[in-house]
């Protein structure tokens, strides 16, 4: 037998060896389901996975490492496309700073690579471990997005497979429609085989990092308003439990990069091991810590330990600038390895994230509304983040030019449904005062929600490719189906 044909006849196993059944669930665990999990490891092995999924009319979700809160990655009723093990960084420049990576490659692998070299990348979450496709399916923002734009801007070209197996190259230049609807597309239009990026030149793995205290919401937003252009991350922690005049209080980080000469041992610091965060808190094993947490975590407890993060920061403001490694300032919610589990692992419980995106001139009167709001009804959230923003280019963008106030909510069953009503009710005020959502985030919008959040037009042109590159709406997900249904599939129509 000859080997292509050999190859051939082997290839259906070989695939189907990639596959198993397993529970998967969102990153904050309010969602999942059992599926059929598929871990292509090639191209080949993808491109075969995707041609059966189509023949045999079985739907397929994409998923990276699943960091997205809600049900941007689970399946409802599809065969769960795991990419993370198509995880090659395929070219690095370090001259120009260009890295040519397969989808499955994280954050955390990428910036291990570069950072010797002296670059990190250009756009980070608060998070290293996401995957670059789910990154750039989802356009993801970092603490310097009101100066560097999403990850979007610093994607150079992408390869991109579409579900009639054909993969098609797009950058700005070279089929720009395509570029400025996959990258924030969320996993509906084709699969990332390829990402090119830009990386950002760094002289120091340590970045100058100072604490602001802000007594209430205003001074928060006034701050990163004001600093904007002297600092190259700004982010700001909210006491969401704060009220009356301390309404929004907090503390605000900001940092910038060194110049050349400012750090006198860069190859110590460019070294991941410098970057490494710690393996103890406060002497215990940081795999232990989110079970101290678990016992604070009620609406008690969380009261006492926002209070208490605000009072004892005093102490990081008096001591003024100083620095920090690029790891440990970007990646501060890895500090604690799953923290999330301090909200409870069964069904039904966990966490959602509610991110608001306001234009600027509404940010203040919205957020105070949604605080107010959240304490009245007795719905606090135990975590608020408060970021600035900039405007993009991509045809599904969350960003805009003004501010995003992230807030984590426990779930609990008995206050599920009042949960999401209080949600919903929060995301008309958003939609009413000119803001968005971000779909890595979402839990509860609803369709006409998600329908009113873009332009008509951005979103028709969106449709239209997508019955245009997948017409049988063979890539879907729990949240595509739950904001969008089928996008008028053709299979429905002939239904
Ligand atoms: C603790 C924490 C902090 C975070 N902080 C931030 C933050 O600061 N800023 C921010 O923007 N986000 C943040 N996020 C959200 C996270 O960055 C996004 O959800 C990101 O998309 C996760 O990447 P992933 O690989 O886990 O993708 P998944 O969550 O698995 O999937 C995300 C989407 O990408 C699609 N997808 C996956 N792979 C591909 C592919 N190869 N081709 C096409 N589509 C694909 C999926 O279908 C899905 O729609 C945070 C998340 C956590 C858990």
């Amino acid at each position: 037998m000859s080997a292509p044909l050999r190859s051939l006849l082997e290839f259906p196993a070989r695939a189907e060896a990639q596959a198993s059944w397993e529970y998967v669930e969102g990153w904050g665990m309010s969602a999942g389901s059992n599926a059929r999990v598929l871990r292509p490891q090639s191209l080949a092995e993808l491109r075969a996975l995707v041609q059966r999924a189509r023949a045999g009319h079985r739907p397929l979700a994409m998923r990276g490492s699943g960091c997205s809160y809600g049900d941007a990655s689970l399946p409802l009723g599809a065969d769960v496309l795991d990419l993370s093990r198509m995880d090659r960084i395929l070219a690095w420049d370090p001259v120009r700073g260009r890295a040519s990576c397969e989808p499955g490659v994280t954050i955390e692998k990428l910036w291990r690579t570069i950072l010797p070299d002296g670059w990190w990348p250009r756009v980070v979450p608060g998070t290293m471990f996401p995957t670059l496709g789910g990154a750039a399916a989802m356009n993801i923002h970092g603490k310097n997005n009101f100066e560097s734009g999403t990850l979007g801007d610093a994607i150079r070209e992408f390869d991109l497979l579409l579900p009639s197996g054909d993969v098609r190259t797009a950058s700005r230049e070279r089929e720009s429609e395509l570029f400025h609807a996959a990258i924030g597309g969320f996993g509906m239009l084709g699969v990332f085989t390829r990402i090119e990026l830009e990386m950002k030149k760094v002289h120091s793995g340590e970045l100058e990092v100072r604490a602001v205290r802000a007594p209430d919401l205003a001074f928060a937003l006034e701050h990163l308003e004001r600093h904007r252009d002297r600092c190259d991350y700004l982010v700001a922690w909210i006491d969401a439990f704060a009220c009356g005049r301390s309404l929004g209080r907090g503390l605000i980080h900001e940092a910038r990069y060194l110049e050349p000469g400012e750090d006198r041992r860069p190859r110590e610091t460019l070294q991941p091991a410098h970057q490494d965060l710690p393996r103890t808190l406060l002497g215990v094993p940081k795999s232990e810590a989110w079970r101290a947490l678990r016992m604070l975590n009620n609406d008690f407890g969380m009261r006492a330990l926002n209070r208490f993060k605000y009072h004892s920061s005093a102490l990081e403001v008096w001591r003024g600038p100083y620095r920090q490694a690029h790891a440990a300032f970007a990646f501060l919610l890895d500090y604690v390895p799953n923290w999330k589990w301090a909200y409870g692992r069964a069904e039904q419980r966990g966490l959602i994230q509610f991110q608001a995106f306001a234009p600027r001139a509404a940010a203040l009167q919205l957020y105070r509304e949604i605080l107010d709001r959240s304490q009245s009804a007795r719905i606090v959230p135990y975590l608020g983040v408060l970021k600035r923003h900039r405007p993009d280019a991509f045809l599904l963008t969350h960003a805009l030019d003004g501010y995003s106030l992230a807030l984590d909510f426990k779930v609990a069953p008995e206050r599920r449904s009042a949960l999401w009503k209080h949600c919903e009710e929060l995301s008309e005020s958003v939609l009413a005062a000119g803001g968005r959502f971000y779909f890595a985030k979402d839990s509860t919008l609803t369709p006409d929600q998600a329908r009113r959040m873009f332009p008509a037009e951005n979103l028709a042109r969106f449709r239209a490719l997508k019955r245009e590159l997948d017409p049988d709406n063979l890539l879907q997900t729990a949240l595509s189906r739950r904001l969008f249904g089928d996008f008028g599939s053709q299979s429905s129509k002939s239904e």
